[in-house]
C-alpha cells in the first residue's frame, strides 16, 4: 500500500499544479480587465472635464460677444455726438455712452476672469490626458506580459492534463476513485497526519489509527473529514 500511496501523491502533486494552472488562466485575463476598467473610469472623468471646460468656453465666447457689442454702442455713440446740435441730446448721448463703458467694463472683467479659470481647466484635462496615456502604456504592456504567461500557461495545462490518465497506473482503480470522489469535495484528498492530527481538518486521530498509519498496511482515513492520511517522511 505503501507504493500505491507514493504514487498517489504524485498523481496528486500534479492535480495540485493543474488547480494552480487552472486559476491563473482565470485570474490573468481578469487582471487585465480590471486594469482596462480602471481606465475607463479615468476616461469617463476626463470627459466630464472636457464638458466642464466646453461650458465654460462657451459662457467665454458670450461674455466676449457681449463685450464686443457694448464697444460697438460706445464707437457709434461717439460718432454721434459730432452730430447733435441741441444740449439735451448731447447729454443724453453722454449718459448712454457712461452706461455702455461701464457694461464693458463689467463684460471685459468678466471675460478676463473666464479666460483664467478656462486655462486652470485645460490643465487639468491636459494632465488628465497624460495621465491616461500612460495607463494605457501600462496597460498595453502588461497585457503582452499576461498574453505570454497565458501562452505558457494554456501549454502546460494541456500537457499535464494529457499526461493524468499515465499517473493511474499501479494504482488500484478503486483508490482513484476514492481519490477521485474525495478531490471533488475536498482538496487536496491525500493530507499528512501531524502529531496525532489530521492535518486536513485539524481533528485528533484516534491513538490506534495513527499507529497504523506507520504500517501503512491500508488505507487509513481520517474520521472526521475522510481524507486519506499518511506520514510525512523525513
Ligand atoms: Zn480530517
Amino acid at each position: 500500500m505503501k507504493e500505491q500511496l507514493s504514487r498517489l501523491l504524485v498523481l496528486q502533486k500534479h492535480d495540485i499544479r493543474v488547480k494552480e494552472l487552472e486559476k491563473e488562466r482565470v485570474s490573468l485575463p481578469r487582471e487585465i480587465e480590471s486594469m482596462k476598467t480602471d481606465v475607463g473610469e479615468l476616461e469617463k472623468i476626463l470627459q466630464k472635464e472636457l464638458d466642464s471646460l466646453g461650458e465654460v468656453n462657451t459662457w467665454r465666447k458670450e461674455q466676449e460677444n457681449a463685450l464686443n457689442e457694448d464697444e460697438e454702442k460706445i464707437q457709434k455713440r461717439l460718432r454721434d455726438m459730432d452730430k447733435v446740435t441741441t444740449g439735451k441730446d448731447y447729454f443724453d448721448l453722454q449718459k448712454e455712452l457712461e452706461y455702455h463703458k461701464k457694461r464693458a467694463k463689467e463684460h471685459e472683467t468678466e471675460v478676463l476672469k473666464l479666460m483664467g479659470v478656462v486655462e486652470e481647466r485645460e490643465k487639468i484635462v491636459t494632465s488628465r490626458q497624460e495621465q491616461i496615456k500612460s495607463f494605457w502604456e501600462m496597460v498595453h504592456k502588461r497585457e503582452a506580459e499576461i498574453e505570454a504567461s497565458l501562452k505558457t500557461v494554456e501549454e502546460e495545462y494541456a500537457l499535464l492534463v494529457g499526461q493524468r490518465q499515465e499517473l493511474f497506473s499501479g494504482i488500484d482503480k478503486a483508490l482513484i476513485r476514492k481519490y477521485d470522489f474525495l478531490a471533488a469535495r475536498r482538496f487536496p484528498p491525500l493530507v499528512p497526519a501531524l502529531e496525532e492530527r489530521c492535518t486536513g481538518c485539524s481533528m485528533g486521530i484516534p491513538p490506534q489509527k495513527f499507529n497504523s498509519l506507520y504500517d501503512a498496511k491500508e488505507i487509513v482515513e481520517c474520521p472526521f473529514c475522510a481524507r486519506i492520511l499518511y506520514i510525512e517522511e523525513e
